[in-house]
């Protein structure tokens, strides 16, 4: 038998300790072969007055393993510390961030039963950047960074996913008509590339109409590559019309280490009453299966999920009202048709 693979995990802040437990059965329960090193980020180690949000240790486990499942950390609103989210992903070169969306029609509920698409999000550039700076008392600047590498990058990455994958278009959306020089140059680049992908359908929307295609007939779309805050807002969109933001996972890839995520937030509102939706996570988890080489395992999850799902076993963001079980059951029914 082979040996475990060793994981970094840090199971975050609000529902993040229920849906890692959660998440983190099911995986052992379906033979799993991870060996997972657990670590403290966010508001425990901001608390214990370190700024960062992150140790040195933690840092040298993400370095040695070079695969991490994150749970969601609070990040505060207006002020405080900088996202630990943004400083991980910049940090560990992680330029890719694959935000799948798919309908599972008719055991969730959608206007959209033939949606499918993956967004492409670029993950280090864009006004993510962290430059924002008190021009005057009045006046505060924020700098959007856009370059040929990164958007070169980035742009190949949605290409050679579709190629991979089996798709057949890819639409890029940026606002170059105001933008013209930031979001000008990822278009430019764009098209460029696009050249070297015959095969490949290709279109471009302006960023708000795009979304608001999403919206209405997101069966349109197949891969989707944007910079970085309009990949952000698309996908939160695109998840929560798929049935639920508590459904989607994510996958933020670089050259050298790669992290997994649900694409919800800690979800305060709802934290500690054990009734928070695993599945985003539980896709992140997945997505890990298939980078380290365990898809057969990956396979018999996401079957158990389905067959969950089928069975009308729903957490409450799912069952919109009808009946529906805590976090932890909906993990056992999982379980239970491994
Ligand atoms: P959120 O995604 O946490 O919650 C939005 C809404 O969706 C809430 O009503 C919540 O109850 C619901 N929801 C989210 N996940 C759910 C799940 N798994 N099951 C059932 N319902 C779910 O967004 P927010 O409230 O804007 O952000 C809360 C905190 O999370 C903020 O501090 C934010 O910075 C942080 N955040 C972190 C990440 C991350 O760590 N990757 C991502 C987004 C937001």
């Amino acid at each position: 038998m082979s040996s475990k693979h060793p994981i970094t995990v840090a199971v975050g802040d609000g529902i993040g300790p229920e849906i890692m437990e959660a998440t983190l059965n099911i995986l052992d329960r379906a033979g799993a072969m991870i060996e997972p090193e657990f670590i403290d980020i966010g508001e425990k180690v901001y608390l214990s007055g370190q700024s960062a949000g992150i140790a040195d240790e933690a840092w040298e486990s993400l370095r040695r393993t070079k695969v991490f499942l994150k749970a969601p950390i609070t990040t505060p609103q207006g002020g405080g510390y900088k996202s630990l989210n943004v400083t991980i992903r910049k940090s560990l070169g992680l330029y890719a961030n694959v935000r799948p969306n798919i309908s599972y029609d008719p055991f969730v509920k959608t206007k959209h039963p033939d949606m499918d698409l993956v967004i492409i999000r670029e993950n280090e550039e864009d006004l993510y950047a962290g430059i924002e700076h008190q021009q005057t008392p009045e006046v505060v600047q924020c700098l959007k960074i856009i370059s040929r590498p990164g958007s070169e990058k980035i742009i190949r990455y949605a290409f050679e996913y579709a190629r991979k994958n089996n798709r057949k278009k890819v639409t890029c959306f940026s606002k170059d008509n105001i933008m013209k020089l930031t979001d000008g140059l990822f278009h430019k680049v764009f098209k460029e590339i696009a050249q070297e992908y015959p095969d490949i359908e290709t279109e471009h929307w302006i960023i708000d109409i795009g979304i608001a295609k999403i919206a209405d007939t997101p069966q349109d779309f197949d891969v989707i590559v944007m910079p970085n805050l309009y990949g952000d807002i698309a996908s939160d969109v695109a998840a929560q019309i798929s049935g639920s933001v508590g459904l989607a996972g994510s996958a933020n890839i670089g050259d050298q280490c790669a992290m997994f995520e649900a694409i919800h937030g800690s979800a305060p509102d709802i934290a500690g009453k054990g009734i928070a939706n695993p599945s985003g996570l539980l896709h992140g988890a997945i997505m890990m299966l298939v980078h380290i080489g365990q898809p057969e395992v990956a396979a018999r999850i996401h079957n158990a999920w389905l067959k969950t799902l089928e069975d009308g076993i729903y957490t409450g963001d799912i069952a919109k009202g009808g009946p529906s079980v805590g976090t932890m059951a909906f993990a056992e029914a999982v379980i239970s048709r491994l």
